[in-house]
């Protein structure tokens, strides 16, 4: 019997575009032996398709037409899952391969809960706390794991105290600091400040994005990688090294321009590994994660370790960090992802 993985992608969010290269991807690497693969694209605007993607199949990835179909929004899609999830399928289990707000960030996760159906990845609370940046600090704080200093306002905050939310960030931080986001990905809307002015620029561009953003202290850092997979027992992948050729880790940098240098293992002691791996996990079971995640850290030139984020549904192209971490620590990406689902289903039965 073939596993039926229902896989959704595309997605309201800044990240479809990623999204959309990376559900090409798993389809390719997927062992159509043992999977049958079910296709449901999300529309940029949160449109739920149905097309003929849903009614069977896809025996090769030349049949995958990413817009094609009938638009519906999820909740009326949703009966449907349901309903064929009280008998025996369409699936075993659902893969959300969605990245930022509207796809990793819990909601979706609700709705397959919901509708009872084992998924691959993070459950809600993990996804929604790790897609917040604020409240992952503070979690973070919480379990003692080493950070860069932060502060974060919300929009009305800053609307009527303009000039003292720029004296808290001067007084508390400091330049170099980053303006951020709370709730997104891939770099969208971050901004490296040297002075007051840039800092200005920064608050209107990130508050174009959310109504809730963080500004952290800006270190000079190797930028590390860990990849975790499991649930209950999580395990490490070996770390690995980003090194951008601009500025910073920017949106361009990770998706369209191909060749920023992955180091993979990183060339770290064998005692930064080791904090590193027990910080991973540490932060791994203080979000409650289960799956997968990716830590990201900073390795300051003095040996100081602190943790940045971690995503819970990373870059996952065959070229991205969190496979290729993988790769070297010895899982192949088909395997990898016959793993990711695996766990899910298990999560799922342990849950029953
Ligand atoms: P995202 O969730 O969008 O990946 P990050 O917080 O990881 O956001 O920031 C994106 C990139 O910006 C990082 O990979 C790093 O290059 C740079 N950056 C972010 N915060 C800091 C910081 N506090 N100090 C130095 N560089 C930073
Ligand atoms: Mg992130
Ligand atoms: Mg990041």
């Amino acid at each position: 019997m073939k596993t039926k993985v229902g896989l959704l992608y595309g997605g309201k969010s800044a990240e479809h575009k990623v999204s959309m290269q990376t559900a090409m991807a798993v389809i390719k690497a997927l062992d159509l032996d043992k999977f049958e693969i079910h296709p449901i694209y999300i529309s940029e605007e949160g449109q739920w398709v149905k097309g003929p993607q849903l009614q069977g199949p896809v025996s090769s990835v030349k049949e995958l037409e990413f817009s094609q179909g009938e638009a519906l929004p999820p909740t009326a899609l949703a009966p449907t899952l349901f309903q064929d999830s009280q008998q025996k399928g369409p699936f075993d289990v659902i893969f959300p391969l969605l990245h930022g707000p509207n796809g990793e960030d819990g909601t979706v996760q609700g709705l397959l809960e919901l509708l009872n159906l084992p998924y691959v990845g993070n459950g809600v609370l993990a996804s929604s706390a790790g897609m917040d940046k604020v409240i992952m600090k503070n979690i973070f704080a919480q379990a003692d794991l080493p950070q860069v200093k932060y502060v974060w306002f919300i929009r009305s905050e800053w609307e009527n105290e303009t000039a003292a939310a720029y004296d808290k960030v001067e007084k508390e931080l400091g330049y170099p600091c980053f303006v951020k986001p709370a709730n997104l990905g891939s770099s969208v809307g971050i901004s490296k400040c040297m002075n007051r002015s840039e800092l200005e620029e920064a608050f209107k561009e990130a508050f174009q994005f959310d109504r809730k953003i963080i500004i952290e202290e800006g270190v000079t850092a190797r930028e590390i990688e860990a990849g975790v997979l499991g649930n209950d027992y999580p395990e490490c992948s070996v770390a690995g090294e980003i090194v951008p050729k601009l500025e910073f880790y920017d949106y361009k940098a990770k998706y369209e321009d191909g060749d920023t240098a992955l180091i993979i293992p990183a060339e770290i002691s064998e005692k930064e590994y080791s904090e590193l791996k027990d910080m991973a996990i540490k932060a791994f079971k203080a979000l409650d994660c289960s799956g997968l995640v990716r830590a990201d850290f900073f390795l300051t030139r003095e040996g100081k370790l602190y943790i940045n984020e971690v995503n819970t549904m990373p870059g996952f192209t065959p070229f991205s960090m969190f496979p290729l971490l993988w790769k070297h620590t010895g899982v192949e990406y088909p395997q990898l992802i016959e793993k990711l689902v695996n766990l899910a289903i298990e999560r799922h039965a342990e849950k029953q």
